[in-house]
């Protein structure tokens, strides 16, 4: 497989992008390798710029979970470009897709629409911020919610990747007000309330997947619930990777737990920008200009972007199987892999959620950060780098999530357990 036109675009890249990126996790930093640039997408796969094709498990780090050119989102988008790119000024699709997003979940009256993750996230902190009248917040280690100051603390997946848990640049005195406790463990968070009697806002992944895929436990989300309801303190999921991804009406579905707040990202654009937060109306009303709560955004509710959010959504809606098909091709995946693994004598973890998978290669079951981190990362380089070989794209971090598309075929799982097969048996071969 030649990769020489990737090598050469990655060469002309970082002259010009730091690290020839736009985003840090795309380097390969942390397996060693080149990253391959994309040329295209069809489905299940993707083609590089030399022409090598690949079964995508990536699908864009999320958002694609019709795959690539998904007929539907295509032409609702270009229908949209044919009426104006963006006005600044209300349109229908936004009422439309709000309607939309809003039907899928028992905690929301009303959502708010913004261009990414990272700023849904932000602003839903500034909102419970604003709603509570108190200024902490309570994250956990290895939960990653996008890269803005106050959550850059012990983040996972592409900080963790990098080993700068926080970033220089972030003062001191910004993330002063944020405190930190361990993912899944009760008694850790108890200590944050006896800490502090100011805590705005508990964020969570509810299922965590930027430390690798690390699902709460129900009993654990109870306890949290009930921590918050006795402290005045709001509970936000995070759930811009598993909405939409996890199961069809989020993590409350599954566990019963209602958070306060719930931000949204990825799948909600269809693969356009689009991020969201969303609260009963009590606490959405706090917004400007309803309320004293400033927010704002040129291109928040961009037509094209709301268009392709719409199309993804209501597919998704019409088809409520969709969720259940995909979990059973992801786990028929992740257990074809274990057993490749386990017949070369190395041990796998794995954990699927809806379309969303995690394998790490370590002895031990995997409920936190510090868990996640003790896996075998020079283990998983090899396989990373050999399943690239074989034409099969995995993130390129141990702390990342695996994504399946409606796109994926039984037939693309079964070759990629072939191939790991193969993988495993020259990896144990050296
Ligand atoms: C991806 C992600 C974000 C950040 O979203 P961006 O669109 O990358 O800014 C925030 N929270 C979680 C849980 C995510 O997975």
């Amino acid at each position: 497989m030649s990769t020489q036109s990737s090598t050469k675009a990655f060469q002309e890249a970082q002259e010009l992008i730091p690290g020839g990126v736009n985003s840090p996790v795309r380097a390969f930093k942390s397996v060693g390798g080149t990253p391959i640039f994309i040329g295209k997408g069809e489905g299940g796969h993707i083609v590089d710029i030399d022409g090598n094709k690949y079964v995508d498990f990536v699908q864009s780090w999320g958002p694609l979970i019709f795959g690539h050119r998904d007929e539907s989102i295509e032409k609702a988008v270009i229908e949209a470009v044919k009426h104006g790119l963006s006005f600044g000024a209300p349109t229908l699709a936004e009422t439309e897709l709000a309607k939309l997003v809003v039907s899928f979940f028992d905690s929301i009256d009303k959502v708010r629409f913004v261009s990414s993750g990272t700023e849904a996230v932000m602003s839903a902190i500034r909102l419970a911020r604003g709603f509570t009248g108190r200024d902490d917040i309570l994250k956990f280690t290895g939960c990653y919610h996008g890269h803005s100051d106050a959550l850059l603390v012990e983040a996972g997946s592409g900080a963790a990747t990098f080993g700068t848990p926080s970033s220089p640049g972030v003062p001191a005195d910004f993330t002063k007000h944020t405190l930190l406790a361990e993912y899944n463990n009760i008694e850790s968070v108890k200590k944050c309330f006896e800490d502090s009697r100011d805590i705005a806002c508990v964020i969570i992944e509810p299922i965590a997947g930027n430390m690798g895929l690390v699902p709460a436990d129900k009993e654990f989300l109870l306890a949290l619930r009930k921590l918050c309801d006795e402290n005045g303190t709001l509970l936000i999921f995070d759930e811009v990777m598993s909405g939409f991804r996890a199961s069809i009406s989020g993590a409350e579905s599954l566990v019963g737990v209602k958070p306060d707040i719930l931000t949204l990202g990825k799948v909600i654009g269809g693969g356009m920008p689009v991020g969201a937060f969303g609260a009963r109306a009590e606490i959405m009303n706090m917004l400007s200009p309803d309320g004293p709560v400033y927010q704002a955004g040129t291109l928040s509710g961009n037509p094209v972007a709301m268009a392709a959010g719409f199309a993804a959504l209501s597919k998704l809606k019409k088809n409520s199987r969709v969720m259940a098909v995909l979990q059973e091709r992801a786990t028929r995946l992740v257990s074809g892999m274990k057993e490749a693994a386990n017949s070369y004598g190395i041990t796998m973890q794995t954990d699927v959620r809806g379309s969303m998978f995690g394998f790490f290669f370590n002895e031990n079951e995997v409920k936190n950060f510090a868990d996640a981190a003790s896996s075998d990362a020079a283990l998983f380089a090899k396989f990373h780098a050999g399943m690239l070989e074989e034409g099969f794209y995995f993130a390129c971090s141990l702390y990342e999530t695996g994504f399946i598309s409606t796109a994926t075929t039984d037939a693309m799982i079964e070759e990629t357990i072939a191939a790991s097969q193969k993988v495993f048996k020259a990896i144990k071969n050296g």
